[in-house]
């Protein structure tokens, strides 16, 4: 258990309310957010603007920051992926993906992953813990002042993917709040419009998910077209059956709004669920349950040990094809970060000497 406040993971509010707390005024609690979120900074020395004996005592009450990163490895596509380390020693991964027009980052909402997918890598290492809302804020911070350099604006938008390691919906209330902070106007201003989560299918938490008004998009990974096949790759089918989480899917996709994106993930396993059979079974499943949903699917990302190899780009094509015949809106996912195990399903925490030689390693500073 951490002794001293984080304060990363506190709202405006809250850290107003924390200094008054400490007989300070509000407007202290203001700049405090200013320095954590927005000018991205991870010591309280470096907040020059409060006063040193405040500085000072904060130092010893409270921590600006918690996370440490242990590696950073730079893919041949300019994919970043980090392993950072929490303060009582477990990994977290975050993946900074640059595109044309904006950059993506995928966060990790636990360290490990308590669900059993097969084809993914994360799923080996177990639930270590749920992350708290500040490790998931700082995450980003990290990711950002890397990339651009402490406090530079980001020249593209951001875009935040919650498809790291861990099942977001087993952390939902830290997750939200770490998204409510981060859409601060005040701070990182990444609204949930610019936010995709993905769930594995905890059926109780979509319906939950419904009710939230300012809620990011929705993404559910399903990887098979039948329950017997859904048993074996992803055993959180056992608990909720395709059935019930489609139903489920149904009811949440009546609450979307204009412009809102609610997507199923599909991750494409050679000879496994890739076959026209399979395609034409999932095409009739969405629309048994009159789902209008997009479909995305994902080339699975090869990782030893795992039993899995890629579709080829042919059968992912003809995959398409069958749903789109079959009125499904399709897209194909192109793969990032593949040779530094950043890609889906490949977040274990790979430490430096089982990565590509050809890879730029480098330790970087918290
Ligand atoms: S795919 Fe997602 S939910 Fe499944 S084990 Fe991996 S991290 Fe967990």
């Amino acid at each position: 258990m951490l002794e001293a406040i984080e304060l990363v993971g506190s709202t405006q509010q809250e850290l107003q309310a924390f200094v008054e707390s400490i007989g300070e005024t509000a407007y202290r609690g203001r700049q405090l957010f200013n320095a954590l979120q927005h000018r991205r900074l991870r010591s309280f020395e470096e907040m020059t603007e409060l006063p040193k004996d405040l500085r000072n005592r904060l130092n010893s009450i409270a921590l600006a920051s918690t996370l440490t990163v242990e590696s950073r490895y730079i893919s041949e596509d300019g994919t970043r992926r980090y392993l950072m380390k929490t303060h009582d020693k477990l990994p977290v991964e975050t993946v900074f993906i640059p595109e044309e027009r904006r950059d993506t980052i995928c966060f990790s909402s636990q360290s490990g992953c308590p669900l059993q997918c097969t084809f993914c890598l994360t799923a080996q290492l177990g639930l270590l813990r749920s992350l708290t809302p500040g490790e998931i804020v700082e995450q980003i911070l990290i990711a950002l002042n890397d990339a651009y350099g402490v406090g530079v604006k980001p020249p593209r938008g951001t875009n935040l993917v919650g498809m790291g390691a861990g099942e977001p919906f087993l952390n939902l209330d830290s997750l939200m709040k770490a998204l409510r902070i981060m859409a601060d106007p005040q701070g990182l201003h990444i609204v949930p419009n610019r936010v995709t989560v993905s769930t594995a299918g905890v059926v109780p938490r979509i319906r939950e998910f419904a009710e939230i008004s300012d809620r990011p998009h929705l993404a559910i990974s399903l990887a098979a077209p039948t329950d017997e096949l859904r048993d074996e790759l992803m055993p959180i089918n056992k608990k909720w059956p395709l059935n019930e989480l489609l139903d489920a899917c149904k009811e949440f996709e009546q609450t979307l709004r204009p412009g809102e994106r609610f997507t199923f993930e599909y991750v494409m396993l050679a000879g496994v669920n890739d076959s026209e059979n399979h395609a034409r079974q999932l095409a009739n499943l969405l629309n048994r349950h009159a789902l209008r949903a997009k479909v995305n699917l994902i080339p699975h990302n090869p990782a030893e040990p795992l039993p899995y190899k890629s579709s080829s780009e042919e059968v992912v094509e003809n995959f398409k094809a069958t749903l789109e015949s079959k009125g499904i809106s399709t897209y194909v996912r192109r793969p990032r970060g593949r040779d530094i195990f950043a890609a889906c399903g490949q977040l274990a925490a790979m430490p430096a000497e089982s990565v590509s030689s050809a890879v730029e390693v480098n330790a970087v500073p918290r």
